[in-house]
Formats: structure tokens, C-alpha cells, sequence
């Protein structure tokens, strides 16, 4: 069983950093070519750079995932640069503030909705046409186990995540006859800038002791069960949430 990319191109949104940057690695590192996105051009080139220093292919492409024009040069890119589509990892995402609903800013709540939600949309709506160019492909979209169940003070982070489950279930109804697969990913709390850089050393102990492993996981550990899941070891999954969260919903 091995997980093989050679002679395909794939799409990583947030690729910049954490669990994007860790599947853009595994993914050039199993032969494909990897479309390094982020918000940031710098950031994306410099983990382009470090691909290629590692003898992988990958190129890097500076768009939001929250604008649709972005997006649709996002897809024109990686078809003129490489001749086709064939897999979309929809990483990107925010934590956004922390209130309760009763207290969130409106701005601040849509603005998780646009990037962890519709984020995801936009890029299937313009990627599932180019890999139907290609005759077929996969998209994995980055939910979370807080699209299973609630946490406080991250209403729209929560809700974001549950609209990607259903929009995952929605498009792989869709696409099945197109040869495209979509699944969703539900990670537990793993240790990435988005985790280290927003909370401090007690909240993450205990965020950790709420997992039955007692740790937070690891980018890779989340990289891994993606690249299965964009990979043709996965042929016969489609339309379904995986968690990898150390048993942290087995509670
Ligand atoms: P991260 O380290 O913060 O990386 C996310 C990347 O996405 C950053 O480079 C960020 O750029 C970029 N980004 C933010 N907004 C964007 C936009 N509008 N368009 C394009 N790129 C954008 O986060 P992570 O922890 O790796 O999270 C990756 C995904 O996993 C997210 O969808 C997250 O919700 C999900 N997830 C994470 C955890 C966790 O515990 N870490 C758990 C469950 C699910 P800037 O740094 O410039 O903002």
C-alpha cells in the first residue's frame, strides 16, 4: 500500500503554515506537483522553496479563500502551469474571536463564515470543473471534531465546521458520477501556529488532557490520514467525515 502522486497536481489552501504545510510537504513528497496557497506570498514561496531544496515540485500562489476572484485565478494557474487538476485540499481557516453568541461581534462572526465556509465552496466550485477537465479527482475538506460537536465561545467556528460536513456530503453526491471524491477531516486539537500563538501554556495542557491520548496532536499525524484520503488507497470513500483527534469525540 503506498500512496502515490506522481504525474498529478494538487491544491493546498493555507499551505503557508501548520497542517497546510505539512500535507504540501507529504504530498510533493509522494511524487505530485503542489500548488503551495496561502494569504501571503512570501510565506507560501518560502515553503515552495523548501519543497523543491527537497527535490519535490512545487509552486507557490498567493489568494484568499474568501474571494472568489482569487480562487478562479487560483484553479487558471494551476491548469496553465501544470496541464491539469486532479486534487484540492481545502486547509485554509481562522480561529476568530472568542465569545459567547449572546456577545459575538456580527462582523467578526461573518468573517469566520466566509473564510472557514464559504472558503471551502469556492474552492470546490472552481476546482470540480477542472478536474472534470482531467477526468476526475478528490478533494479533502478540513473540518474539525468541532464539526461533530459545540465548544463555547466559537459559535461561528463551530458552525463553519458543521456547514463543511454538509456541504463534503453534498458535493460528493453531486460529483461521484464525475469521478471526483470529497471527503472532510476532523482533526482534535493539534499543535500549530493557529493553537500555539493564540492560547496560553495552561489552556493547552488542558486542552491536551481532554484528548484519551492525553497530548495534542501532531501536523503530520493530520497530513497523513488527508493524503490517504486524496489518494487512490481511498477509492472506495466518499461523502464521509474522518476524525483523527486522538479520542477526543470517543467521550
Ligand atoms: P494555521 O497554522 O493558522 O495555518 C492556516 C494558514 O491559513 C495560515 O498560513 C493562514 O495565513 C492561512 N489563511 C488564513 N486565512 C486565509 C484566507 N482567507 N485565505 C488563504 N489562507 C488563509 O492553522 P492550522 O492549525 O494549520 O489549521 C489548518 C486547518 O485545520 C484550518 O481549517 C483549521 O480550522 C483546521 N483545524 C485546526 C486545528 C488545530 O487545532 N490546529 C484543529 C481542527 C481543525 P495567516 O497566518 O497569514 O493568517
Amino acid at each position: 500500500m503506498k500512496i502515490e502522486f506522481s504525474g498529478t497536481t494538487g491544491i493546498v489552501t493555507g499551505a503557508a503554515s501548520g497542517i497546510g504545510r505539512a500535507i504540501a510537504e507529504g504530498y510533493a513528497a509522494a511524487g505530485g506537483t503542489v500548488i503551495v496557497s496561502d494569504l501571503n506570498r512570501d510565506a507560501a514561496q518560502k515553503v515552495a522553496d523548501a519543497i523543491v531544496a527537497a527535490g519535490g515540485r512545487a509552486l507557490a500562489f498567493a489568494a484568499d479563500v474568501a474571494l472568489e476572484s482569487d480562487i478562479q485565478a487560483l484553479v487558471r494557474f494551476a491548469e496553465d502551469e501544470t496541464g491539469s487538476l486532479s486534487h484540492l485540499v481545502n486547509n485554509a481557516g481562522i480561529g476568530g474571536a472568542q465569545a459567547t453568541t449572546g456577545d459575538y461581534p456580527v462582523e467578526a462572526w461573518r468573517k469566520v463564515i466566509d473564510v472557514n465556509l464559504i472558503g471551502v465552496f469556492l474552492g470546490m466550485r472552481f476546482a470540480i470543473p477542472a478536474m472534470k477537465r482531467a477526468g476526475g479527482g478528490a478533494v479533502v475538506n478540513l473540518s474539525s471534531i468541532l464539526g461533530s460537536v459545540g465548544f463555547a465561545k466559537s459559535s461561528a467556528y463551530v458552525a463553519a465546521k458543521h456547514g463543511v460536513n454538509g456541504l463534503t456530503k453534498a458535493a460528493a453526491l453531486e460529483h461521484a458520477a464525475d469521478g471526483i471524491r470529497v471527503n472532510a477531516v476532523g482533526p482534535g486539537f493539534i499543535s500549530t501556529p493557529m493553537l500555539d500563538e493564540h492560547l496560553d501554556r495552561q489552556t493547552l495542557d488542558y486542552l491536551a488532557t481532554q484528548h484519551a491520548l492525553q497530548r495534542l496532536g501532531t501536523a503530520d499525524e493530520v497530513a497523513s490520514l488527508v493524503l490517504y484520503l486524496l489518494s487512490d488507497q481511498a477509492s472506495f470513500i466518499t461523502g464521509s467525515y474522518h476524525l483523527v483527534d486522538g479520542g477526543y469525540t470517543a467521550r
